[in-house]
């Protein structure tokens, strides 16, 4: 039987002991009466101990009770021990967490909405020196580099931001910011001096092997020019070898020439001088033609007044780049335009030839360090696979962009875009 049959026996008892008993006593009404007064006192009772045992904190000694109530003791206790179940199994995972981020040898802060701080693990203590104190004042309070702060501003997820260590300027540390929940943010700073370290040591080995092997093909162009000129062209094989010597020895010295310019892009600060345009290209086209054995297939077009902050030699070699490029990869007979103008905020040179074209798998290929688009052997025009890699760097430190588009067959047109705040 179950509890609520049992109570409900109970009651059907009583009534019925009530309606026997009236039968010789008569006031069936009454007898009524003082079972409904006896359950209701009786719950009324029952219910004041469940109140007092659920403010005691519903320990195991509940009050023994038949029927219903021990069901409904039995329910709350068995609810009860399942959240304390749960409770005790997100608090362990919570301290798990907490040691394995405390671990962590990247500096991890939880900002609030306001930028202060909720929680930092151990790391951040030793690379952004934040201290226990410091818990719930805003962190561009304490670290207060302008880019830190202007990073915070802006809280893109996608953006990493390099900065020295606050506490140690010799730790470099790459900070990303991931945004959660409503309006919470995950600051994690990565430590990254060492890769630092090794990208420093490869420009220097770059930078000093590139100043090396000038001078030892300085002499052997020498020596290959005065050989040449005393070639008196009686042995085919001795010309063809010193022909084929001299144009190795350009191509290498055209080889440093480029990688100590991408050094010197990687190190050199850059400077803001007003770059007048107009001179820049006229000059770039006519010296790019004069290399080429045929007529003229430069068109030239300055549709803006507006010149460029920044460098000039930079940009020289950046625009000869893709002019020269142009050239090279376009039939002799093309024509190669190159346009200079203002569309909307930027303004734009654009160098669109009718050549071969690139692939479109291999469009963002083409401005990595020695990338060259692989063409059968015959066709393969000399080249470093540096030019675009140094157009590339170069726009960069105007804070322009590279647009390129391409069709096979057709051709491409190589755009650099210029920000406003670099007219002049
Ligand atoms: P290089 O010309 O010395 O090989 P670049 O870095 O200037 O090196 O160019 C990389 C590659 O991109 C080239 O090898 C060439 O295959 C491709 N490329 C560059 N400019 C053009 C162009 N205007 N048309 C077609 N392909 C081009």
């Amino acid at each position: 039987m179950s509890f609520w049959h049992k109570d409900l026996f109970h009651y059907t008892v009583a009534i019925f002991c009530a309606f026997i008993a009236s039968l010789f006593m008569g006031h069936f009404l009454y007898f009524l009466l003082a079972i409904c007064i006896t359950i209701i006192i009786r719950q009324t009772y029952l219910l004041k101990q469940l109140e007092h045992w659920l403010s005691a904190g519903a320990k195991a000694n509940n009050p023994t009770h038949d029927g219903l109530w021990e069901e409904i003791y039995y329910h709350i206790f068995r609810i009860k021990k399942a959240n304390k179940k749960r409770k005790k199994q997100l608090s362990t995972i919570i301290e798990q967490f907490r040691k394995s981020t405390a671990a962590l040898p990247d500096a991890v802060v939880v900002l609030g909405e306001y930028d202060e701080i909720s929680w930092f693990n151990e790391a951040a203590k030793k690379i952004l020196g934040l201290q226990k104190s410091d818990k719930g004042q805003r962190i561009p309070n304490l670290i207060r580099t302008p880019a830190f702060v202007d990073f915070l501003i802006k809280k893109d997820s996608n953006a990493v931001l390099s900065i020295n260590s606050p506490i140690n300027k010799n730790i470099t540390l790459q900070i990303k910011v991931v945004n959660y929940g409503k309006n919470a943010h995950l600051l994690v700073a990565h430590d990254v001096t060492y890769l630092k370290n090794i990208e420093r040591m490869r420009k220097d080995f770059v930078d000093n092997i590139s100043h090396e092997l000038r001078t030892p093909l300085t002499v052997l162009k020498g020596y290959l020019e005065t050989l040449t000129d005393m070639d008196d062209q009686h042995s085919a094989l001795l010309t063809h070898s010193l022909e084929q010597m001299q144009n190795q020895t350009f191509r290498m010295q055209h080889l440093v020439d480029d990688l100590l310019l991408l050094a010197n892009l990687e190190t050199q600060k850059i400077s803001r001088d007003c770059v007048t345009i107009k001179p820049l290209l006229k000059q770039i086209c006519s010296e790019s033609s004069a290399l080429e054995a045929l007529n003229n297939r430069i068109e030239l077009f300055i549709d803006s007044d507006l010149n460029i902050l920044g460098n000039d030699q930079e940009l020289r070699s950046a625009f000869s780049n893709l002019v020269v490029n142009a050239l090279k990869y376009s039939p002799e007979e093309s024509i190669v335009t190159v346009q200079w103008h203002q569309l909307d905020e930027n303004l734009i040179l654009e160098v669109t030839d009718q050549g071969e074209g690139i692939p479109e798998q291999e469009i963002s290929k083409v401005t990595e360090r020695f990338y060259r688009i692989n063409v059968k052997r015959k066709q393969q025009k000399s080249g470093t696979g540096l030019g675009l890699s140094i157009v590339k760097h170069v726009l960069a430190r105007h804070d322009a962009k590279l647009v390129i588009t391409s069709e096979l067959g057709k051709g491409s047109c190589f755009q650099c875009i210029f920000p406003k705040h670099r007219f002049c």
